[in-house]
Parts: structure tokens; C-alpha cells; sequence
């Protein structure tokens, strides 16, 4: 067999054992976005349905297929099983794959698979909880501090971050970014700030993408979040005032014109909070989490091209 033949065929075989690995351990963020803020251990007891609580057995726990064979219906009590899951292993497959591609069989491939599935489970626990695990944030700073000696040591050239200074420059930065711009808009402004979960997040982010990625994540974030806030701000909007009164709790005009669209999304999720006329730092804050989470994954894959392209086209012609 020529060596070509050889490689080809390893790589195909390393694409598909990514996608299962991907899967499996989408299946397991479904655990921990499940469990994790409820305090849970994600080890133990065995997943069981929530409406009937027979234990899963693992032919009926197998990522995509098992929800697609039982039809989204538990086996045993016929429970709708939320498509939720199939997405998150889904999603987490094909990133696994898309880390690979880009980064082939280097340490930056292992090592960004797991900054994935962190970040999936990130986006779904803020999307559903309105939380974000301190079991990745705080857990995934000296992760990505000890990641920068080793590639330091290493002389690694495949991971972003290769020395732990810009990995602690990425912290700082990530911390005071966020925590500035929580105290500003909660001492001047007197409105809720950022959540603490999205000051860990970038600041873990950081520790893993260094100084530069803090602030293409903090780009990416804004255009992810103001395109998606208007997105929603007009669908409610075009489904006329009487939906749209539902969904807010604050008078349009006590809202300013720039917070206008990401505010919308946060209310869509307040309407069950109680109003205390104080500020809830735990509830009202705007949902960051998913878009930094989204823009620092955009950033591992196409960051550093894009920044030095913009960089270049910043060159004045003299
Ligand atoms: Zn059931």
C-alpha cells in the first residue's frame, strides 16, 4: 500500500473516531448541563427519565441513534425526550471533527475538542439555567495557565497561547474587561451588570486564547449579540405589541436605544422573576455567556488569520 493510500486512510479513520468521541462526550455535556447547576454529581446515580425515573440502559443512551430509534419518547413511560439532546451531541460531534480538521495531530487538537465541549456546555447552561459552571470557568484557568508552561517547555508552536505571560495577560484582561464594565453599569448606570459567570468565562477564555483572543472573543461577542438580539427584538416586534408587552417588564422608554436588542432577550426569561426595584446581579443580566462562549470558539478556529488580516487592512498606503 502506497504511503499515501496509508495516510489517507488514517486520516478518514481519525475523522470518524473524532465524531464518536464527539458524540460521547456530547452525551456527557447533556449530564452536566442537566445536573450541574442543581448541584448534582455528573458521575453518579445513572441517567434516569425525569418523568418516570426508570433508569436509561446504554442501549438506549447511545448519542443520536437511541433518541432517533425511540422516536424522542422515553421507553418506558413514552415522556417527549428533548431534541435538546440529540442537538448538544450533534453539535459537539461536529466541532470535535472541525478541531481535527483544523489543527490535525498536533497537541492544540486534544486540547480544543475539550475548550468545545466546554463551551457547548457553557452556551446550554446559560441558555436554559441562566448560569455558567464555575466546574469550567474556575476549573479552566490554571487548566490553560499549566497548558502555556507545558507548550513553553515544549517549544510547541500549535496551541494559540505558548507562553504562561500571555496566558496571564489573557486572564487579567479578560477578569477587568467584564468586571469593569459590571461595576460601571451597576454603580453609574444603577442597571444590572454582566453576570460573574461571563467575567470567569473571558477571563478563562483568556488563559486559553491569550490578550488578543480577550478581545476578538470580545468582537465576535458583540456582533453575535447585537445581530441576534435585533433578530429577536424584530421578531417580537413583528408578531405585534400585544406579544411583545409579554415579554417585556420594563417600559420602551426606559430602555436606551443600545441595549435596546440584547435587553429583549434577557426579559424573555425575567417575566418570572420577582421586580424588587433592587438590582438582582443572579437574575437580570444580559445573556453574554453563549456569545462569548461562541465567539471564543470562532476565535480558536479563525481568530489569528482574521486579526492579522484586519491588521493588514489597517496599513495606510505610505
Ligand atoms: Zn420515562
Amino acid at each position: 500500500m502506497p504511503v499515501e493510500e496509508v495516510l489517507v486512510s488514517l486520516h478518514s479513520f481519525v475523522i470518524v473516531v473524532s465524531l464518536v468521541m464527539g458524540l460521547l462526550v456530547g452525551s456527557f455535556c447533556n449530564v452536566c448541563v442537566g445536573r450541574w447547576p442543581h448541584g448534582e454529581s455528573v458521575v453518579t446515580p445513572r441517567s434516569r427519565c425525569p418523568k418516570c425515573m426508570n433508569a436509561i440502559t446504554w442501549y438506549d443512551n447511545i448519542p443520536l441513534l437511541s433518541w432517533l430509534i425511540l422516536g424522542a419518547k422515553c421507553r418506558n413511560c413514552k415522556a417527549p425526550i428533548s431534541w435538546q439532546y440529540p442537538l448538544v451531541e450533534a453539535i459537539t460531534g461536529v466541532l470535535f471533527v472541525a478541531v481535527y480538521l483544523r489543527f490535525g495531530l498536533t497537541l492544540a487538537t486534544p486540547v480544543y475538542m475539550v475548550m468545545a465541549a466546554a463551551m457547548v456546555v457553557v452556551t446550554f447552561q446559560d441558555l436554559a439555567d441562566w448560569t455558567i459552571p464555575d466546574e469550567i470557568t474556575k476549573t479552566g484557568v490554571p487548566i490553560g495557565l499549566g497548558l502555556s508552561v507545558v507548550a513553553l517547555l515544549m517549544g510547541d508552536e500549535s496551541l494559540l497561547v505558548t507562553h504562561p505571560f500571555d496566558a496571564i495577560l489573557g486572564i487579567v484582561l479578560g477578569f477587568a474587561v467584564l468586571f469593569g464594565l459590571d461595576r460601571i453599569t451597576v454603580l453609574l448606570m444603577k442597571k444590572p451588570g454582566m453576570g460573574m459567570g461571563d467575567v470567569k468565562l473571558l477571563a478563562m477564555l483568556g488563559a486559553f486564547i491569550g490578550w488578543q483572543g480577550v478581545l476578538g472573543t470580545l468582537m465576535l461577542a458583540s456582533v453575535l449579540g447585537s445581530t441576534i438580539g435585533l433578530a429577536v427584538l424584530l421578531y417580537f416586534r413583528m408578531k405585534g405589541g400585544a406579544e411583545s408587552a409579554d415579554v417585556s417588564t420594563v417600559p420602551d422608554d426606559e430602555r436606551s436605544p443600545e441595549e435596546g436588542d440584547e435587553s429583549t432577550v434577557a426579559k424573555v426569561a425575567e417575566t418570572d422573576e420577582e421586580d424588587d426595584d433592587g438590582i438582582s446581579l443572579d437574575h437580570r443580566y444580559l445573556p453574554f455567556g453563549p456569545y462569548l462562549a461562541i465567539g471564543g470558539l470562532v476565535y480558536i478556529f479563525v481568530g489569528p488569520q482574521v486579526l492579522a488580516w484586519y491588521l493588514a487592512s489597517l496599513t495606510l498606503p505610505y
